[in-house]
């Protein structure tokens, strides 16, 4: 019988202990507010930023909004980014993703400050991470790690697979994993015989986007599978990369989608307001 990892319980656990930080850094006179950017009213990101904003106020940090139209100019945003850079009251800067066609994301990223980098997707974030130095890491993968480790999971020494391999998600969680002493492979779409890698996992990590693609078929007796998609199946239902009634019998732990990793994503972007201010 597999173990359902519950993420909506774990990062109220997190957001908890936060909130306690919070207010001892209040007493203290210390105060901590994220910028949160906008650009458009893409539905998805309306909701994201919507819940991030709602994190904030419970755990305490101030969240101060910029919703700026579609039609905002490259010029206009790096401008807005610059000015949040230097302004001594924002500890952290979050810029929503995607930005709309007209604007270069990685233009923005690399213009926010890396020492207000809450998300963790600067270059300079990135490399520190991979080569072991302090910084900001990316929230999902910081998020999944403390999902193992508040659920007793030991990550030392075991054989993780990782499916997809984007900046924000695959990539630094195979760094994050490697930290922690796994044994890592990275899968892709160009990986030839996908099954014959993921079935070698005791850990196995999926970031690919589509819906229900891993199968009991991908997956080894009593391995524990993170599922960190988030599609809509055919009736618009919220739900992961992985089969999750297909491969629970099989596997010792799952994350279900929703309530697994999302919840974490958010709590670690608190996690990281509050590391700005350490
Ligand atoms: P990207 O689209 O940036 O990357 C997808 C990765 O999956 C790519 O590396 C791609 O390979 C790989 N891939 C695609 N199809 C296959 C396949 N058939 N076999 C093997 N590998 C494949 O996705 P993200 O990392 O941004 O997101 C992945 C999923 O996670 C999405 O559903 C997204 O919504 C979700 N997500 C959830 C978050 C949360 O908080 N829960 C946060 C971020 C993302 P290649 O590089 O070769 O193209």
């Amino acid at each position: 019988m597999a173990a359902v990892i519950d993420g909506k319980k774990i990062s109220t656990e997190l957001k908890d202990e936060l909130k306690e930080k919070v207010a001892k850094l209040k007493e203290k006179g210390v105060e901590i507010s994220l910028a949160v950017v906008q650009v458009g009213n893409d539905p998805a990101s309306t909701v994201y930023v919507g819940n991030k904003k709602k994190a904030c106020a419970y755990v305490g940090i101030n969240s101060l909004s910029y919703e700026l139209p579609e039609s905002t100019s490259e010029e206009e945003l790096l401008s807005l980014v610059q000015k949040l850079n230097h302004d001594p009251v924002v500890n952290g800067i979050l810029v929503q993703l995607p930005l709309p066609n007209h604007i270069d994301e990685n233009k923005i990223i690399q213009a926010i400050s890396p020492a207000k980098d809450v998300d963790g997707f600067h270059p300079q974030s990135v490399g520190a991470l991979s080569i072991g130095q302090k910084g900001f890491v990316s929230c999902t993968p910081a998020g999944i790690i403390e999902l193992l480790k508040r659920s007793g999971i030991t990550i030392e020494g075991k054989e993780c697979v990782i499916v997809g391999r984007s900046n924000i998600v695959g990539k630094p969680m195979a760094m994050l994993m490697l930290r922690e002493n796994a044994t890592v492979t990275i899968c892709h779409s160009r990986t030839k015989d996908l099954k014959e890698v993921t079935r070698r996992a005791d850990i196995l990590i999926v970031a690919i986007g589509k819906t229900k693609f891993i199968t009991k078929d991908y997956v080894k007796e009593g391995a524990v599978i993170i599922d960190v998609g988030m599609n809509r199946d055919e009736n618009n239902k919220l739900c992961g990369d992985v089969h999750y009634d297909d491969v629970f019998p099989k596997v010792s732990a799952i994350t279900p989608v929703p309530g697994g990793v999302g919840p974490m994503t958010i709590a670690m972007l608190m996690n990281n307001c509050v590391q700005s201010v350490l």
